[in-house]
C-alpha cells in the first residue's frame, strides 16, 4: 500500500509527523519513505510493507495531510502501474522530459573512439535539432582481448564537446559503481556542460550490487536494458531494484533476446513488449534497434531492417530510441556493421516521425472508438 501525502508537506510539518507516527504504530507493517522531487513539487510516499490487507483505505485517506492511498500488487511496488494508480509517468532531467507519452531519440556512437569522431557525431546531431546522444566509454565485451572502451580518460572531452553542441543528455553504460563516481568527477571538472543517463547493459541486468549502487545515487536517471536471456518479469524486477534503493527515474530498454531463432538478426526483436511494459509499469520504454538487428541489411523495398524494427517499436508507442551511428562505420572499434552513417541521420529522424505520427493517429482512433 502506498500513502501519498499532499504535495510539499515537509518532514517538519505537524501533518507529516502525525501521519508517520500513525503508520509506524500499525502492527506488522514496515514503513519505507520515498521522496519524489519533481520540477514544481516534492511528493512524499510512504510504502507500507507487510500485513496491509486488513487496513482500510478510507481511514488512511481521511488522515490530515494524506492526499490519496494506492493499494498495490506485490510486484514492482514503486515502478508498477497499480489499480487506481494515477501517479505520473514523467520525469525531467537536464531540461528533457521523459514519460510514457514522449519520444526522444538517442543516436550516437556505440563506443567513444576518438575526439574527431565524437565531434563529427555531435555536430550532426546539433544540426538535426537533437539534444540527446549515446556514447559508450565503458564497454563490456565478450572477448577479453577486444577494445574495452577508453574509460574515464575520454570523459572530459566527451562532456566538453557535448556542451559545445548543446547536447543535454548522454546515455552511457556503467559496469561498476566506480564508473558513476568517475562520471560525477569528470562532469564537475568540466563544469557540468551536459547530463548523463546511466545505462545498465543487458549483461548486468541482474547484477544486483550494481543495481543497488546505481539506485542509491539520485543525480542521474537510469536506463536499464532487459536481460537477454531472462523473462520480462525478472527484468522488470531488476528495474524495481533501482527504485527500491531510492531512484525511481528509470527507463526500461528492450534490445532483443539472445536465441538462435533470431537468425539472421543478432537478437530476437521483442518490441511487441513495448505496450506490455507500459501496461505493467509507469516507466518510459526505450527500444534499441541496433543491438536487436545487428546488421545493415535491407529488403527489396530498400528499407533497412534497423529502420523497420524502429518503426515497429515507435508505432507501438516506444518513448526512447537508442541507436548506433558512426561517421565511418568501417573505422568503428565496436559494432561498426550495425552503425548508421551521419548521412542517414536526417532520413532516420524523418522515418521515425512518420511512425510516431501513425502511433498518434492510432491513439486518437482508439480513444474515439472508446467514446462511441
Ligand atoms: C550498448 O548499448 O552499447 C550495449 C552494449 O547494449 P546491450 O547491453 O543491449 O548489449
Ligand atoms: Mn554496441
Amino acid at each position: 500500500m502506498i500513502v501519498i501525502l499532499e504535495p510539499n508537506l515537509t518532514p517538519a510539518s505537524a501533518e507529516y509527523q502525525s501521519v508517520r507516527q500513525y503508520l509506524q504504530s500499525l502492527p506488522n507493517i514496515t514503513l519505507r519513505e520515498h521522496q519524489e522531487h519533481g520540477a514544481q513539487q516534492v511528493l512524499t510516499e510512504f510504502y507500507l510493507i507487510g500485513d496491509t490487507a486488513a487496513l482500510s483505505k478510507e481511514t488512511l485517506e481521511n488522515l490530515p495531510g494524506v492526499d490519496r492511498v494506492v493499494r498495490i500488487s506485490k510486484e514492482y511496488r514503486i515502478l508498477g502501474r497499480h489499480r487506481d494508480d494515477h501517479r505520473p509517468t514523467a520525469f525531467e532531467y537536464n531540461g528533457v522530459t521523459f514519460s510514457q507519452d514522449t519520444l526522444t531519440i538517442f543516436a550516437g556512437l556505440c563506443a567513444v573512439d576518438n575526439p574527431t569522431h565524437v565531434e563529427q557525431m555531435l555536430r550532426a546531431l546539433r544540426d538535426h535539432g537533437q539534444v540527446c546522444t549515446r556514447m559508450g566509454a565503458y564497454k563490456p565485451r565478450t572477448n577479453p582481448y577486444s577494445f574495452q572502451g577508453h574509460g574515464k580518460s575520454c570523459l572530459p572531452y566527451v562532456f566538453e564537446l557535448a556542451g559545445k553542441y548543446a547536447i543535454k543528455v548522454i546515455a552511457m553504460e556503467v559496469t561498476h559503481e566506480n564508473h558513476v563516481l568517475e562520471i560525477q568527477q569528470a562532469l564537475q571538472l568540466t563544469g557540468n556542460p551536459t547530463g548523463v543517463l546511466l545505462q545498465i547493459g543487458t549483461r548486468n541486468t541482474q547484477n544486483f550490487e550494481l543495481l543497488k549502487a546505481v539506485g542509491r545515487q539520485r543525480q542521474f536517471p537510469v536506463l536499464i536494458k532487459r536481460g537477454f536471456g531472462i523473462t520480462l518479469e525478472e527484468s522488470l524486477n531488476a528495474a524495481e531494484y533501482l527504485a527500491s534503493e531510492g531512484n525511481a527515474r528509470v527507463i526500461f530498454g528492450l534490445r532483443g533476446m539472445k536465441t538462435n531463432l533470431a537468425d539472421p538478426h543478432r537478437n530476437f526483436v521483442d518490441f511487441a513488449h513495448v505496450p506490455v511494459v507500459k501496461r505493467l509499469t509507469r516507466m518510459p520504454v526505450c527500444i534499441d534497434p541496433s543491438h536487436s538487428v545487428g546488421s545493415r541489411h535491407s529488403g527489396p523495398d530498400h528499407i533497412l531492417e534497423i529502420l523497420q524494427v524502429t518503426a515497429q517499436g515507435v508505432i507501438a508507442g516506444a518513448n526512447m530510441i537508442l541507436v548506433d551511428f558512426h561517421p565511418h562505420p568501417n573505422l568503428a572499434l565496436v559494432d561498426g556493421p550495425q552503425a548508421l552513417t551521419l548521412d542517414e541521420l536526417g532520413y532516420f529522424i524523418q522515418d521515425v516521425q512518420i511512425a510516431r505520427r501513425a502511433y498518434e493517429q492510432r491513439v486518437a482512433l482508439a480513444t474515439a472508438k472508446r467514446l462511441i
